[in-house]
């Protein structure tokens, strides 16, 4: 990897390299180990140097937001993370309801500068811990609402190095999917659409959806939220706990006894120990109720 440290030197900004970075230090889980290179660029410029020179070198890279859906082997990625971080710019245009931000801005921030602006339709995104980026991809969605409600309109990176912006219905959103990942985009960055709403009710409804993850979601132990989509019928949660695996435990790694459907990190757990835990998960759904269940994680690298 040192022939790609030195090739990345080409397109991107030396301070901005780093090699053998924890990814532990970027996922929610608190698990990971290093990433051969991690590359924060800071303009679309840059980003599209660093694309090319993977593709050139047929070296695997990964987009990263904030890590909140992520388990990454203990073994590491043994190629290019690029983090969107650097991309985190915000506008909010009042007239039009219209706020532009960048994939890298955590959901949280753009509610808050909803809030600010008295636009509401954003309140349910606040309490996801991801970016705007990262929420475009999965189609994110909580207490009855999800993206596919509010965006407008994304500007992406194309394999090919182009830059397009693609109307949100264009964007084959689903439940917690979209084309982005099979497209090989790039979110640069998303519009939504807002309505002019009353700051009292906006600040009151984030509170409240605030409350109520406080209440049934573990959010004292890293994880990274529900760790199984949701079966087309089902709750996963209600699957898991009736198979008796309320508080099921192996290693480091716990099915939370406050909500069957996260799987946490309870004390010191291996990567390898979250996934061994979600496949033993899933095999005893499998034989409790026949139910097959689907990873919303997504995995990256050696466990
Ligand atoms: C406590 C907790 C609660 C949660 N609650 C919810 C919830 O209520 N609803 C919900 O939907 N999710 C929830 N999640 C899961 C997670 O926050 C969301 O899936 C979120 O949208 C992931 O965003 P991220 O920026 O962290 O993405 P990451 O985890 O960094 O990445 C997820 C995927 O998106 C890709 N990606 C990220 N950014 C880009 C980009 N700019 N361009 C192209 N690809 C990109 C990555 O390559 C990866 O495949 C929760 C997680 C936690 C830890």
């Amino acid at each position: 990897m040192t022939d790609i440290y030195e090739k990345l030197l080409g397109a991107a900004d030396k301070n901005h390299i780093k090699v053998g970075e924890e990814m532990r230090k970027h996922t929610s889980f608190k698990v990971g180990g290093p990433a051969a290179c991690f590359v924060t660029p800071t303009e679309e410029k840059e980003l599209s140097g660093v694309l090319r020179v993977c593709r050139e070198e047929e070296v695997p890279y990964f987009i990263l937001g904030n890590g909140s859906n992520l388990l990454v082997g203990d073994e590491g990625f043994d190629g290019v993370v690029i983090s969107m971080d650097g991309f985190a710019g915000c506008e909010v245009d009042r007239e039009t309801g219209i706020v532009q931000a960048g994939a890298g801005l955590s959901l949280a921030r753009i509610a808050q500068e909803a809030y600010k602006a008295s636009l509401t339709g954003f309140e349910f995104a606040a309490g996801i811990p991801g970016t705007l980026g990262g929420a475009v991809v999965m189609n994110a969605g909580a207490y009855g609402s999800e993206m596919k409600e509010v965006l407008r309109s994304v500007r992406v990176l194309t394999p090919e190095g182009e830059v397009k912006e693609i109307p949100a219905p264009e964007l084959n959103l689903g439940y917690r999917t979209s084309c982005i990942i099979p497209m090989e985009y790039v979110v640069l960055d998303a519009k939504i659409r807002l309505k002019e709403g009353d700051p009292v009710s906006i600040k009151s409804r984030m509170d409240e959806l605030a409350g109520r993850r406080k209440e049934k979601q573990p959010l004292e132990y890293p994880s990274a939220g529900s760790t199984f989509k949701r079966p087309e019928g089902y709750f996963a949660g209600k699957l898991i706990e009736d198979a008796g695996l309320r508080g099921f435990t192996l290693g480091g790694a716990q099915v939370s006894d406050k909500h069957c459907g996260f799987v946490i990190n309870k004390d010191h757990a291996t990567a390898a120990d979250i996934k061994a835990l979600c496949e033993e998960v899933k095999e005893r759904v499998r034989k409790k109720s026949g139910v097959e269940l689907e990873m919303e994680v997504k995995t990256l690298g050696k466990f």
